[in-house]
C-alpha cells in the first residue's frame, strides 16, 4: 500500500500520529548501507546501443594492432599471435562449469560460473593453474559460443555469475561474448579474474561491461617480478590497473543474499618468505586506493609448474626435494626456484594480515565463523 494512502485516515481524524504498525525487524547483515545494495541491473545492461557498437568496433581494431596488455607486442592477430599465442577469432577455453574454489561471496550455494582461459600473458614460475594457463590445453570457442556457455551457466548451472578466469589476452573476444549474451538473455554480474597485468586500453574496454574487478596482486618488487613472473613492469602495472578498476566499480557491494555484485575483490596470495612484498601490497592498497577495499589474504601457495623441478646444476642449486621436503641419501637432487619451493607458513600469512589491518583496511575474505557468508 502506497505510504499517501496509509496515512489519509489518519490525517482526516485529527490523529497527531499516524497509526504505523510495527515494522517485523530486517535481518541484520552487519553491513553499512554504502555496500548493501537493495536490486542490482549489470551494467552491460545499462550500456546505449550506440555505446556497444562503438565498443564491438574497438574490439576488432584491437585485434588487428593488438597492445591489449603490457607486452605490447602490436601483432594482427588475424594474421600471427603475440606472446599469448592466442590469435583473432576464437578463444581457447580449459574448463567451463560452476566452480566452488572461490571466495564464498562469489560462489554462494550455487557455484561462479567459472571459464577458465588456456594461454596467459604471463609466465609465472609458479603458476597455481600450470596445466591450463600454460599447456594451451582446450578448445576453441567463438564469442557468440562463448556467450551461449555464459547462458547455460545461467539457465541450467544457476550460477551467481559469470566468472572470466585469466582473460587479460582475450579482452576483444570476451568483449564480443558479452554484448552477443546480453541479446541472449543474461542477466548475471561478469567477474573479471585477472592478474593485474592488463593495460588501459583493454580496462577502458571492459568499462561498462564487468560488474566485478577479481585482480591479484602478486609481488612488489621488480626483481621479483622478473624473475619469479618473467615480467619486467609488473607492479607498476598492477598499480594501475588496479586504480583504473576501483575507479569504474568502487568498493565490493552486495545484495542482501550476500552474493558480491559490483566492486573490486582483490587477492594476495602470500608466498614464502616474501611477506615484506605483501605487506608494502597491503600498505599502498590501503594508502592508494580505499581502506574500504575487500581484500583475501589468501594462504594456499603451493609449490608448483617449474618449482622444484630438477635442474642440471649451477652454483645456487641447493638440495631440496620438490615440495619443500629436505633430501636425504640418494634422494638428492638439486632442484629449480629452491627458495619458493615449499608451502607458505602460516606465520607468513599473519604477519601480512597484521600489517593490512595496522594500514587500516578491515574487510577481509575470512574462513566464515557463523557457517554462512562473509561480507
Ligand atoms: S594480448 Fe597477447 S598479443 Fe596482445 S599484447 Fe598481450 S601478449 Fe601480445
Amino acid at each position: 500500500m502506497a505510504l499517501s494512502s496509509l496515512l489519509r485516515p489518519a490525517l482526516r481524524s485529527g490523529l497527531k500520529s499516524p497509526p504505523f504498525r510495527k515494522r517485523p525487524r530486517a535481518r541484520s547483515l552487519h553491513l553499512a548501507p554504502p555496500w548493501l545494495l537493495d536490486d542490482y541491473i549489470p551494467r552491460y545492461h545499462l550500456l546505449s546501443s550506440l555505446d556497444a557498437a562503438k565498443k564491438r568496433s574497438l574490439a576488432y581494431a584491437h585485434l588487428r594492432e593488438c597492445n591489449l596488455c603490457p607486452r605490447l607486442c602490436g601483432v594482427n592477430r588475424y594474421k600471427e599471435t603475440g606472446v599469448c599465442l592466442i590469435g583473432a577469432e576464437k578463444v581457447k577455453v580449459n574448463t567451463i562449469a560452476p566452480h566452488f574454489g572461490e571466495e564464498p561471496c562469489l560462489q554462494g550455494h550455487n557455484g561462479s560460473g567459472s571459464v577458465f582461459f588456456s594461454g596467459c600473458n604471463l609466465r609465472c614460475v609458479f603458476c597455481q593453474n600450470h596445466d591450463i594457463a600454460h599447456q594451451r590445453n582446450g578448445f576453441d570457442l567463438t564469442p557468440e559460443e562463448l556467450a551461449e556457455w555464459y547462458m547455460k551457466l545461467q539457465e541450467v548451472g544457476r550460477c551467481h555469475n559469470i566468472n572470466l578466469v585469466t582473460p587479460e589476452h582475450v579482452v576483444p573476444q570476451v568483449v564480443l561474448s558479452i554484448l552477443h549474451a546480453r541479446e541472449l538473455g543474461l542477466r548475471l554480474p561478469i567477474v573479471y579474474n585477472t592478474s593485474s597485468f592488463d593495460s588501459l586500453e583493454s580496462l577502458a574496454l571492459l568499462d561498462g561491461l564487468v560488474d566485478i574487478y577479481l585482480p591479484d596482486f602478486k609481488v612488489w618488487s621488480d626483481k621479483t617480478s622478473k624473475r619469479l613472473l618473467k615480467a619486467d613492469n609488473y607492479t607498476a602495472t598492477a598499480m594501475e590497473s588496479i586504480k583504473a578498476m576501483h575507479a569504474q566499480v568502487g568498493d565490493l557491494c552486495f545484495t542482501a543474499d550476500g552474493i558480491a555484485k559490483k566492486g573490486v575483490l582483490v587477492r594476495h596470495l602470500v608466498m614464502p618468505g616474501k611477506e615484506d612484498e605483501g605487506k608494502e601490497i597491503v600498505r599502498w592498497l590501503a594508502e592508494n586506493v580505499s581502506k574500504d577495499m575487500m581484500v583475501h589474504v589468501m594462504e594456499q601457495y603451493f609449490p608448483r609448474a617449474h618449482v622444484g623441478k630438477p635442474r642440471r646444476g649451477g652454483k645456487d642449486a641447493e638440495v631440496i626435494e620438490p615440495g619443500g621436503v629436505p633430501a636425504t641419501g640418494d634422494a638428492k637432487t638439486p632442484v629449480r626456484y629452491v627458495d619458493i619451493n615449499r608451502p607458505v607458513d602460516l606465520k607468513e600469512v599473519a604477519s601480512v594480515m597484521q600489517a593490512a589491518k595496522e594500514a587500516g583496511l578491515w574487510r577481509f575474505i575470512e574462513p566464515a565463523r557463523h557457517g554462512g557468508f562473509n561480507m
